[in-house]
């Protein structure tokens, strides 16, 4: 045991932690350092079917339920969290090379989340309408879907698991939920939380694995309602295509390719912290990473001299005071290493970074230097690519109109930011940019619980997680009709 963490982590079907019915396990390894940090069920189809009969079993109890009693449910599993909080960051940072402080962070997110979606249980609104026939009244209510899939990745574990978990079962679904094989442990104490709160057994379960052995069966399955997916395009559309055949619902949240606008009336000193935060936090991976910096030509210099050097002066993990660890896992490593290199060979320059550490604080440990390209080409395969990790690019622009073509030049559309004082110039790129968040003066990342979160091009599908746009993934509206006086209609 090292920490809150077990040596093994198993699957957990109604309520009860099982391995995998194959005996087999794989080894999770700590990005810190490279030891090894638990053994972790490698799940097959068997176990999914397993999950799916828990869940189908479950689920029409659980949907009888009040909104109110799942809403008192979710508040106690959050509660629960709460109480755990320092044991949930810790397993945060120990699997991911995390701070404790971006952990607990993180954490508190995911239990805010919980208390969010708890007080629906109070509201849960629909709507009435009116219709041509007399002495007909017309509402509508969410319905639960069935059985749900939430397929995670490891970039946030916690709030992943948070952001999907709560609305699905408030929503009245059986949840059966694939984490990624990188992050396992934050669902499994999740898992236990949602037991010791008085979750009903079958309600949410977990199956641990690989995606190709315990994510695709999931995927396939007829059996599942929804599959609800949070990771890369590639590994999206592939599922798609799998559940477009028997034609489930399916809400795709995927990558970002981020820019961040730096204009020639910026407050420099803002712009700099918030690039920074949203290139480099999080050893970059995230969907809302600021991956691109467009710089007006007039503040280019002074901009780029500062944020070189703000970058050459970040403390990069392992300890709590660093302002990045590790990336997750040695493969995505690199991958990042090759494209920086690619990029190099291709005749962009690197102003800073551009190689893993090998330092000894950072033996054995995944750390990519933080690094800042320039000379790129904005079709270039670097800057059209999401290499989710702590790597950006600055582009140099002449002025708003070319600041625009460039940040809408990508098959992505999540996030985006500008800095600038003039109103107009905000509003317009507001309207302009093709993303599903704007932000104005701040960084590419940082949306809340109540705040719907997705994007548009090759970014999602439409959907909005968090939010009450959330609960919309998650149920069917129904729309009751009642004809209160048939004789006279
Ligand atoms: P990934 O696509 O490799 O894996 C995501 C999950 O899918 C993992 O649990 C994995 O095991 C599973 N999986 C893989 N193959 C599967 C298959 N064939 N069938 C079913 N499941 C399968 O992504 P990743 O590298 O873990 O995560 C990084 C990506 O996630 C980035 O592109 C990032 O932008 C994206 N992301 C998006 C959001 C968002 O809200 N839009 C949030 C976080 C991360």
């Amino acid at each position: 045991m090292t920490g809150p963490v077990p040596r093994e982590i198993p699957n957990w079907i109604n309520n009860t932690p099982v391995p995998a019915e194959s005996g087999e396990w794989f080894e999770k390894l700590r990005p810190a350092d490279g030891q090894p940090l638990c053994q972790v069920a490698r799940s097959g189809a068997a176990d999914v079917a397993g999950a799916i009969v828990a869940a189908a079993a479950a689920q029409p109890a659980w949907a009888a339920k009040t909104a109110v009693e799942r809403g008192d449910l979710i508040r106690a599993i959050a509660l629960g969290m709460l109480e755990r909080k320092e044991e949930i960051a810790e397993i945060v940072a120990q699997e991911t090379g995390k701070s404790r402080s971006e952990a607990r962070g993180e954490t508190q997110a995911a239990i805010e989340m919980g208390f969010f979606v708890a007080g629906e249980g109070r509201r849960n609104y629909g709507k009435t309408t009116t219709a041509t026939m007399p002495h007909r009244t017309v509402m509508t209510q969410r319905m639960p879907l069935g059985i749900a899939a939430l397929i995670i990745a490891s970039n946030t574990p916690i709030a992943n698991v948070a952001w999907k978990a709560f609305p699905s079962m408030f929503c009245g679904n059986g949840s059966i939920m694939k984490p990624s094989e990188d992050t396992p442990v934050t669902a499994w104490i999740f898992a236990e939380i949602c037991q010791q709160a008085g979750l009903p057994a079958g309600v949410f379960n977990v199956i641990q694995g690989l995606g190709s052995e315990a994510g695709s069966p999931l995927v396939a399955s007829p059996q599942v309602d929804l599959v609800s997916f949070t990771g890369s395009c590639g590994t999206g559309a592939s599922i798609q295509k799998v559940a477009g055949e028997r034609l489930a619902k399916v809400c795709m949240e995927l990558g970002g390719k981020n820019a961040l606008v730096v204009c020639d009336d910026a407050d420099l000193a803002n712009a700099e912290r918030w690039a920074l935060a949203s290139a480099f936090s999080n050893a970059g991976q995230r969907c809302a990473a600021a991956s691109r910096v467009i710089v007006f030509d007039g503040v280019y210099e002074s901009f780029r001299e500062r944020l070189v050097s703000a970058t050459r002066a970040l403390k990069i993990g392992p300890g709590d005071d660093a302002f990045l660890g590790p990336v997750i896992n040695e493969r995505q490593l690199a991958a990042m290493v090759a494209a920086v290199d690619r990029a190099a060979a291709a005749g962009a320059t690197i102003a800073v970074g551009g190689e893993r550490l090998r330092g000894p604080e950072h033996a054995g440990g995944y750390y990519m230097a933080p690094t800042i390209l320039e000379n790129v080409h904005p079709d270039a395969e670097i800057a059209q690519q999401e290499l989710f990790g702590p790597i950006t690019i600055l582009f140099r622009v002449r002025d708003f109109d070319e600041a625009v073509t460039v940040a809408n030049n990508s098959s992505y559309g999540l996030t985006a930011s500008i800095h600038t004082h003039n109103l107009h110039r905000a509003m317009e790129f507001a309207n302009r940019v093709e993303t599903g968040v704007v932000v104005v003066n701040g960084g590419t990342h940082g949306s809340e619980p109540h705040m719907g979160f997705g994007g548009v091009k090759n970014s999602g599908t439409g959907w909005r997680e968090a939010g009450l746009e959330a609960l919309d993934v998650y149920s069917d509206w129904k729309y009751i009709n009642l004809i209160h006086n048939p004789m006279n209609t």
